[in-house]
């Protein structure tokens, strides 16, 4: 059985939940005892997320979805790893979800401590803490020799989030087969997108095999630096 839903309706349907979010409209879907009921034998979640573990980026709430609708799985700074890509390949291959949103935002704690993190004289973090953010440091770097910058007070913090969103994009298509192929044969869309905390939008950056405001390029951004 295929999933019901293209990659674009997925989207349309996230975007659609989050515009009622934004607006303070919320329908609050799928969240009661009968929909509960329904689950129980089997899910088919609209889409798979995989974002920052950061507590303002509910995931059901800011794209105002319910119980079975979404395949969370979070880490803070939403960095890859192998648990990752397994969780999302699981996601792809047996749920048959046509949609993975990588969500990032701004003012991420995570990309925030990866840009301290280059300082010369930087503090050392506890080693599970840097462990999982390092990745985020040649984003970091990038920006700061993209924009001329010799120290850490230079960098904008924004654009590393970005950069790493766009990674992160990456190297899932390059770490899965199962992911990359899905995306080949018009199975899957990706949405790299950043939630903008003060406004509760989402706002798609880059898009892979998707058509996301009117763009259907590979790995085209849909808005540079994802804001304004
Ligand atoms: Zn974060």
């Amino acid at each position: 059985m295929t999933h019901p839903l293209t990659p674009s309706a997925a989207w349309q349907q996230m975007q659609d939940g989050n515009r009622r979010f934004v607006a303070d409209e919320p329908q609050h879907p799928n969240q009661n005892v009968a929909r509960r009921k329904d689950l129980t034998a089997a899910q088919h979640p609209v889409a798979t997320l995989f974002g920052c573990a950061d507590s303002r980026l509910a995931a059901e709430i800011i794209f105002d979805l319910g119980l079975g609708d979404l395949f969370v799985v979070r880490n803070a700074g939403q960095v890859m790893g192998e648990s990752i890509v397994a969780s999302l390949e699981y996601a792809v291959a047996v749920l048959e979800v046509p949609l993975i949103v990588v969500l990032a935002h701004d003012s991420c704690g995570a990309v925030r401590a990866a840009i301290d993190g280059t300082a010369i004289d930087a503090a050392p973090l506890p080693p599970h803490i840097w462990k999982l953010i390092a990745p985020i440091v040649p984003a970091a770097r990038k920006v700061l020799a993209e924009n001329g910058g010799t120290t850490v007070a230079d960098i904008d913090a924004e654009l590393v989030g970005i950069e790493h969103l766009r990674n992160t994009v990456r190297d899932l298509l390059q770490s899965s087969e199962i992911i990359s192929n899905a995306v080949a044969e018009g199975r899957l869309g990706i949405v790299g997108a950043n939630y903008r905390l003060a406004e509760g939008a989402a706002v798609p950056v880059i898009t892979v095999g998707i058509d996301a405001d009117g763009v259907n390029n590979e790995g085209t951004d849909v808005t540079k630096e994802g804001s304004e």
